[in-house]
This record gives structure tokens, C-alpha cells and sequence, in this order.
């Protein structure tokens, strides 16, 4: 589903990706792992072309975009607007416009960017939120939510778009560990059913539980890439054994 080949991005004199190799097939969950600064955020935000890598190549369902050319123009921008309404993202914080209404902030996707009819962005809206189990929430403002409800609202919102892949960048990091275990189990039930999920996350239960891979970052390259019960139990390198002694 996503391809990123060589991927390399600078801001100034820092180097924060160099020559990132990534593939995630349909269906499966990769979880990315790293200190603070390795380059996974910025990784994340390249797969989408929120950020674009200053050489590589990103290739979502399909469609390639190369960014060593230095072609631009019309038809790149329509390329990089489909990846972008194909790869959908969940944030650590601030998902959701505050002005609008669970139901409204899950359907505005749809009528804006997928043009469907409000009936039927509504009807589909709905189910959507009964599925993350906040059906009774669908006209609270997010300010009347829990930190864990916003986030499902926002997986909601981010299903909503029929994405190819969910990119979630530490979507329980800034809730309570109650409220994260509510998201985390969303998450749990999007992969059972089969969602292609790229997830930043420093939740081990959780990547043991769900990652068919984990990914583990250091100074802009991914270092090692195992199932995790390879990673957790018997990681290659010195660096992913030092982090994980870290996190333990
Ligand atoms: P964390 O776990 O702390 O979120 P991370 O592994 O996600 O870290 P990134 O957010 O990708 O790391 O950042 C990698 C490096 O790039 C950091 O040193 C950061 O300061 C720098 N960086 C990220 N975005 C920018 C930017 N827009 N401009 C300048 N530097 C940036």
C-alpha cells in the first residue's frame, strides 16, 4: 500500500532522514520506535507529502511521486493531493476543529474533499462513530470530550476518508493511561479488521500485541525492522537494545 524508497530530508544543516526504506503492504501494521528526535515524526509526515522529502520516492496505492525530480506543476500537486486524501493522520493533539460537533467533524471530510452528499456522509458518519462506540456523542462539541473520545472521534474522522493507510503520530501519549487504553483498543480493532496502520507509538504491550513489524529509528535510518517478538525479545543492534533498556 505505501512504498518510500531513499527517502532523505534535511531542515538546514540537520540531517533527520538519510535514505529511509519503508514498505507497508495492505493489511498490515507497522510500528515505528526511536529516541526523541530520530526522525520518526518527520518520516511519518513524508509518507503523506506533508512534508516533502528532498530526495526518494513515495509511492501510495499506486501512484509514485518522485522527489529528487525537480519537476513541478499542476499534475504533481494533483498527485500529492490524492496521496494525501489516501493516507489520513491522527495527531497527538488538536485533531478536531473545536467549533464543530463530533458528527460535523467526522463528516466534514467527506463533503468537502470527497464531495458526497450530506445525507449520505451523515448516514456513513454515524456508523462511523458507533464503530469507535460514541455513538451517543455524535452532536457534543470536543470540548465536552474526554482526551480518549476526541481521539477515537478522530479515527472516526480519519476513516471517514476511505484512507488507503491510517498514519497515527503518538495518538495516546498526551492521554492518561485509562483514556489511552480506550484509543489503543480502537486501534486493536482496526487492525483485526484488516486497516493498513503506520503507528508512532512508545506502547510495547501494544506492539507486541498488534505490530506485524516493528521499526526502530536512530539518527535518521531505520536501523532494524523485525516482527516484534524478534525486536522486544532479541533486538540486532546495540542502539535498539540500549533504547529498549530505556523504556523498560
Ligand atoms: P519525538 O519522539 O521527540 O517526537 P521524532 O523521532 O519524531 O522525535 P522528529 O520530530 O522527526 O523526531 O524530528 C527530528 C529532528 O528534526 C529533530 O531534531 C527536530 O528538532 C527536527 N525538526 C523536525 N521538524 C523540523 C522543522 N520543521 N524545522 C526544523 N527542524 C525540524
Amino acid at each position: 500500500a505505501i512504498d518510500a524508497r531513499g527517502l532523505h530530508k534535511r531542515f538546514g544543516e540537520l540531517e533527520v532522514l538519510r535514505s529511509v526504506d519503508l514498505t507497508v503492504h495492505s493489511g498490515e501494521v507497522v510500528v515505528i520506535m526511536g529516541p526523541s528526535g530520530s526522525g520518526k515524526t518527520t518520516l511519518l509526515r513524508c509518507l503523506n507529502l506533508l512534508e516533502e522529502p528532498d530526495a526518494g520516492s513515495v509511492t501510495v496505492h499506486g501512484r509514485t511521486v518522485d522527489c529528487s525530480s525537480a519537476r513541478h506543476g499542476r499534475a504533481r500537486n494533483r498527485l500529492i493531493r490524492d496521496i494525501r486524501t489516501r493516507t489520513a493522520m491522527v495527531f497527538q493533539h488538536l485533531n478536531l476543529f473545536p467549533h464543530m460537533t463530533a458528527l460535523e467533524n467526522v463528516i466534514e471530510g467527506p463533503i468537502s474533499v470527497r464531495r458526497l452528499p450530506r445525507s449520505y456522509a451523515v448516514e456513513a458518519g454515524e456508523r462511523l462513530l458507533a464503530h469507535v462506540g460514541l455513538a451517543d456523542k455524535r452532536d457534543e462539541y470536543p470540548a465536552r470530550l474526554s482526551g480518549g473520545q476526541k481521539q477515537r472521534v478522530a479515527i472516526a474522522r480519519a476513516l471517514a476518508m476511505e484512507p488507503e493507510v491510517i498514519l497515527f503520530d503518538e495518538p495516546t501519549s498526551a492521554l492518561d493511561p485509562e483514556l489511552g487504553a480506550e484509543v489503543l483498543q480502537t486501534m486493536k480493532d482496526l487492525a483485526a479488521y484488516g486497516m493498513t496502520m503506520v503507528i508512532i507509538t512508545h506502547e510495547i504491550a501494544f506492539a507486541r500485541e498488534v505490530a506485524d513489524r516493528v521499526a526502530f529509528m536512530d539518527a535518521g535510518y531505520i536501523l532494524e525492522e523485525q516482527r516484534p517478538n524478534v525486536f522486544f525479545n532479541n533486538p540486532a543492534t546495540p542502539r535498539a537494545r540500549a533504547f529498549l533498556r530505556l523504556m523498560a
